[in-house]
């Protein structure tokens, strides 16, 4: 399992209807991109923010929904990558009269914060967000226009953004990163006229708005009273598409890049069947619960009964949140504690355990224990995504190359023999990794519009050529 930072959302209503409700409920349709914190900002007035899940607060959002009446405002829920864990790096951030929220992680961060008057970046203190609002506001009040300030700011900054925008004259902006690494998406709702703009298309949903396109990389969209204007900040036509979206951290109902999140899941299960064809098994069962559609569809490809052998206890304070997405080690093991073996349709079988991903192998390993436990004749793991191997510098929370399950530290030995010891540590008979090509061609996006850096180490896309840091030194805890 593994951790995605953020989801931003922006909505503006032409009739000027309260944006609040929709931007409450869009946040709560985002939660599985962040869990830490939470915030909302509307036009002069500072960003509204808290920590924990937006369900949290259900108590207060009708109070929130009449102090920040609004007929436009953006949204964010927090996974941090970079930055503490706290309020104050919580987004929306302000700077001047601009409102930003950013799905995304700039890995330049320390040579952008030269930019903005001195070196004042430290992981303890700030976040790489406003480095890079800071360098946007001073461009747009030097050069004047939104698009000149990005452009120029595309230059300067490495990573990956998707960003909504607030300004004091009611405007909502989104742009996304040249290359799309994570995705965005908007759409309408011709109910109470407005434009929505969010990280996923499960935000559209949640308000009853409907799906126009995807942002394109690349692309400004500006929303006010004049409707809706776009442009182009790049015109870069190289595509670098998370791969990791579509087997973890994206939602099952969302649409990205043309492409339905849980079809696409179940058709890598249909390609890891080819793959894997483990057809002395007696069961396949997922790892719940972003691995289900892909066991569902190795299952049916095989001709496999499918069925629910490890249950996410849902009333225990720990088990509902995703374990990757957790900040600090204690809490993912105490949420992998709370998923249980079902002895009975367990026990003297071979069952075939399908996981969308194996970063760090702690929940792997726990579930690995307790099917033994439950008397499971043999063991076969299948992950959906190939052997990640090297940090993420685009948005995914896996920094430390010390912490991966296959880390060899700097030993040359073969993918095979690494294979070989993540299957020994987690306890497994047999471990099966999916590859970039069969899960591209399952996706159905081009393998050359996608980004594995994280499996191949080629960090061309970004541009750049990192030095590992340790956790430490990249989150200060
Ligand atoms: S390095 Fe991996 S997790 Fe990061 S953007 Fe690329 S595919 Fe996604």
């Amino acid at each position: 399992m593994v951790k995605e930072n953020c989801g931003v959302v922006g909505i503006f209503s032409q009739d000027g209807s309260n944006v609040i409700p929709m931007i409450i409920d869009s946040l709560r349709a985002l939660q599985h991109r962040g869990q830490e914190a939470w915030g909302i900002a509307v036009p002069n007035k500072d960003p509204m923010k808290k920590l924990g899940l937006v369900s949290a607060a259900a108590s207060e959002f009708k109070k929130i929904t009449l102090e920040y009446s609004s007929p436009s405002a953006i949204g964010h829920v927090r996974y941090s990558t970079i930055g503490k864990s706290n309020l104050e790096n919580a987004q929306p951030l302000k700077v001047k009269d601009l409102c930003i929220a950013h799905n995304g992680t700039i890995s330049n961060v320390e040579e952008l914060s030269n930019l903005v008057g001195g070196c004042t970046f430290t992981p303890q203190n700030s976040s790489d967000t406003l480095v890079a609002a800071q360098r946007l506001v001073s461009l747009i009040s030097e050069k004047g226009k939104f698009s000149t300030a990005l452009s120029i700011l595309k230059n300067e900054m490495i990573g990956s953004y998707c960003f909504t925008f607030l300004s004091d004259d009611n405007s909502v902006y989104a742009a996304r990163d040249p290359r799309g690494f994570r995705p965005m998406v908007f759409g309408q709702k011709e109910e109470n006229n407005s434009y929505i703009v969010a990280s996923e298309s499960s935000a559209l949903s949640a308000v009853g708005a409907k799906l126009i396109r995807d942002v394109n990389p690349g692309e400004l969209i500006k929303f006010s009273k004049n409707g809706m204007e776009t442009e182009m900040f790049s015109d870069d036509n190289q595509r670098t598409h998370c791969s990791f979206e579509f087997t973890y951290f994206a939602h099952p109902t969302s649409k990205m890049e043309g492409k339905n999140v849980y079809l696409a899941r179940k058709r890598i299960g249909q390609y890891l069947a080819k793959k894997f064809p483990i057809k002395d098994a007696d069961l396949i069962i997922p790892v719940p619960d972003s691995a289900r559609p892909a066991a569902l569809g190795y299952a049916q490809e095989i001709g496999i009964p499918f069925d629910e052998g490890l249950i996410k206890d849902r009333y225990s304070k720990k088990g509902p949140l995703r374990s990757f997405i957790e900040p600090h080690q204690s809490d993912r093991i105490e949420i992998n504690r709370w998923i249980f073996p079902i002895n009975e349709i367990i026990e003297g079988k071979h069952v075939v355990v399908i996981d969308d991903s194996l970063v760090r192998g702690t929940s792997s390993r726990a579930i690995i224990k307790a099917l033994k436990k439950a008397g499971a004749k043999k063991i076969s793991m299948l992950i959906t995504y190939p052997p990640i191997r090297f940090p993420c510098y685009a948005g995914i929370d896996f920094p430390s190359q010390e912490e991966l399950a296959t880390f060899v530290n700097g030993k040359d030995i073969s993918l095979e023999e690494i294979i070989e010891k993540v299957r020994s540590d987690i306890g497994a008979d047999f471990l099966g990794y999916n590859d970039s090509e069969n899960l591209a061609n399952a996706i159905g996006i081009p393998h050359d519009s996608m980004c594995f850096t994280c499996t191949t180490g080629n960090y061309d896309s970004l541009g750049i050529k990192p030095s590992f840091k340790t956790r430490i030194e990249l989150k200060g805890e």
